[in-house]
């Protein structure tokens, strides 16, 4: 057989080197505006990439799965168990530009049995306009004028979670809408680290 990701021959589905990828490295990301902490769980490698991108663009969980099973307790920092809620980056943020992001919370399973609600945190407003055309400062406001928090007001911290990190612009502007809703201290967690250099400027989130 040959290498699901790197096409070398193999005995089994997926050759050693790329099966060491798809083992967790935290790392701190660099500061970003409005969140405390941020970190990594991978690099961006071709491995994770096309792991994220088989979810994300073909709904394929059978990858997602030898991400989601790789991650362990010990390979996150306590401090991401310890804030008071956790909030995925939410289905419809990025709407336009995404098929929906129902893979955050799926890689994400290690949180689960922690009594976190995923999903509730955040309400979508009614779109009040189409966000084509606008420049990425503008969707980002826009972004913020349509969800609305609605978290426990003993909520005082809170990690949100997502799949790939490039300039962190989507991380701070949805921190940004947690603090002014009260939120005193966010955190966030990424499955991958991008580094700004190697994304195309019109993907960077
Ligand atoms: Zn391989």
């Amino acid at each position: 057989m040959l290498c699901y990701f790197c096409a070398l021959p193999v005995d089994g589905s997926i050759c050693q080197s790329c099966e060491r990828m798809l083992r967790p490295k935290f790392n701190w990301l660099p500061a970003l505006p409005n969140i405390c902490m941020g970190g990594a769980l991978y690099a961006y490698t071709p491995v994770i990439q096309s792991v994220i991108h088989g979810m994300k663009y073909d709904g394929n969980f059978k990858l997602g799965n030898l991400i989601q099973r790789a991650i362990q307790f010990s390979d996150i920092p306590h401090l991401y168990f310890e804030t008071d809620g956790h909030v995925c980056v939410p289905s419809h943020w990025f709407r336009q530009f995404f098929r929906g992001r129902q893979h955050i919370p799926f890689l994400f399973d290690i949180f689960k049995g922690q009594n976190l609600d995923f999903s509730s945190l955040c309400h979508r407003r009614r779109y009040s306009r189409a966000s084509v055309g606008l420049t990425r400062k503008e969707r980002l406001q826009s972004i913020s004028q349509r969800f609305k928090w609605r978290g426990n007001s003993s909520i005082q911290s809170v990690t949100i979670l997502d799949d790939v990190c490039t300039t962190g612009a989507t991380l701070s502007a949805m921190a940004k809408l947690l603090k002014s809703n009260g939120i005193e201290n966010v955190y966030a967690l990424v499955i991958a680290h991008q580094p700004l250099d190697k994304s195309c400027k019109n993907r960077s989130t």
